[in-house]
């Protein structure tokens, strides 16, 4: 993508509505744009990150064996009044009536609806398990949007739903979620922690929350040092027992202040971290909960009837972009992981029309495209070279590859790494090898 082609509007001045550092930068790098208080608009780089996480998620919810599917925002609210929930959910849910007098909703969450689909598909217990999943906007009426993306009105979610025929199943489900979670958290560059969490109005008895340490977090967490050293195993077979994963990743305390025991911090002294978190993912094991009232059952083995065991499993896919950018930044911008970067790579070429210079950048343009490498090439004539570092910097892509005149004549390329801030001049090839 050339730079003077595309849309990226970067804002001078630091906005004052932002508190938190993320928040400052989305603005900044022009990521986003709020539409109304908690509502964005995604503009091209925050989409292309957004984009680039959910695919990430997609990826690992597949390959746990979650099958995806697509439901409606806008769902009725006869579902709910089954389900129980629909007084009970309060004023977080925005009701819409439609034109013909009827409760609608936007969905901030899909248990009903995901259980009026199965109740109506699946009749036997051969089918079972299956866990299906979506990623879709939701919207939540929140007292307090704030910190951008991170709690936004409309936010999108990836969730998914389990459906077992007793509990062990539904454990082994659980299970699988629990290790995908792992999966995806570290391929998305983040340590993501799991912790024991009170289940609230969804109600069930098992359940974490996945919470990425950070300063600006809006939640208090108390962790064992060593969760924080703990790593995700590779190439995990999901048709094995993940049990042993699992236990291991619960074996230390990790827990959020609304499950904290203070017995604990005289128990680990040391040990233990008190600090602050930013919930990305929460996985439930809920039981029969809303089975029951809904009437979701298949004939079992034995002919009977059975209430289906249900989870329901929830990644911040949005909030993620908020997320990976405050536990990855320094005072000139982002550092996005590799992984989800809007463009691997910066191409800055500081003095456009200068033959030589436009030679040699615009043929790096072309092969690093042709290799299929991501890049973003600032040929913009009317910006000065420190204009174009400074940018560069702000948006955070992993590598700066920086063609001037100088070089172009000495026969070399700069190449900066934006994590390390390391340079290196080298030949043009050696700069295409190292980046292809
Ligand atoms: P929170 O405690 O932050 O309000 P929650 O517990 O209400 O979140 P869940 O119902 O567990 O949220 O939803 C699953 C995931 O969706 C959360 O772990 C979080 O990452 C994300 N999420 C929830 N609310 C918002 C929001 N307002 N804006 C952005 N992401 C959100
Ligand atoms: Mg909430
Ligand atoms: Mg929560
Ligand atoms: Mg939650």
């Amino acid at each position: 993508m050339r730079l003077s082609r595309y849309f990226l509007p970067v804002l001078k001045e630091t906005p004052s509505e932002a508190q938190i550092v993320s928040h400052r930068l989305m603005l900044r790098a022009g990521l986003i744009r709020q539409h109304a208080a908690g509502i964005y608009n995604w503009l091209p780089i925050g989409y292309r990150v957004l984009r680039k996480i959910e695919q990430i998620v997609r990826e690992e919810q597949d390959r746990s064996g979650a099958i995806e599917i697509l439901m409606p925002t806008v769902q009725t609210a006869e579902v709910w009044k089954e389900s129980g929930r629909y007084d009970d959910y309060g004023k977080e849910m925005l009701r819409i009536v439609d034109r013909h007098d009827r409760d609608m909703l936007y969905g901030p969450t899909h248990e009903e609806v995901v259980t009026d689909i199965f109740r109506s598909m699946v009749k036997s217990y051969k089918d079972l398990p299956k866990n299906l999943y979506q990623i879709q906007w939701k919207f939540r009426d929140e007292v307090r949007p704030r910190f951008g993306v991170m709690r936004g009105r409309e936010f999108l979610m990836k969730d998914a739903y389990s459906f077992d025929l007793d509990e062990a199943s539904a454990r082994r489900a659980y299970n699988r979620m629990f290790v995908a979670y792992l999966n995806t958290f570290a391929r998305l560059g983040m340590k993501a922690i799991p912790m024991r969490a009170a289940t609230g109005p969804i109600g069930g008895n098992l359940s974490h929350e996945f919470l990425i340490l950070a300063e600006t977090g809006e939640s208090g967490v108390f962790v064992h040092k060593g969760m924080l050293e703990k790593t995700v195993p590779a190439n995990v077979d999901f048709d094995g027992d993940l049990q042993p994963i699992v236990d291991d990743w619960t074996s230390l305390y990790a827990a959020t202040d609304e499950m904290h025991e203070a017995s604990k911090e005289a128990e680990l002294g040391d040990a233990l971290v008190s600090a602050r978190g930013i919930e990305v993912g929460h996985i439930f094991y809920f039981g029969t909960k809303y089975s029951k009232p809904m009437g979701c059952k298949v004939v079992g083995p034995d002919g009977q009837d059975v209430d289906l065991h249900m989870g329901s499993y929830g990644i911040g896919v949005s909030r993620l972009v908020g997320a990976i950018i405050e536990a990855s930044h320094d005072d000139a911008g982002i550092i996005w992981p590799e992984s989800v970067a809007p463009f691997k790579v910066g191409l800055i070429n500081i003095k456009p029309g200068d033959a030589a210079t436009d030679a040699v950048a615009d043929d790096l343009y072309a092969k690093l495209e042709a290799a299929g490498v991501e890049v973003l090439y600032d040929d913009r004539a009317d910006e000065r070279a420190g204009a174009k570092f400074a940018t560069a910097d702000l948006i955070g892509l992993p590598w700066q590859l920086v063609v001037g005149p100088k070089g172009v004549a000495a026969g070399v390329v700069e190449l900066k790494n934006r994590r390390s801030g390391e340079k290196v001049e080298m030949s043009v090839e050696a700069a295409l090898a190292k980046l292809t």
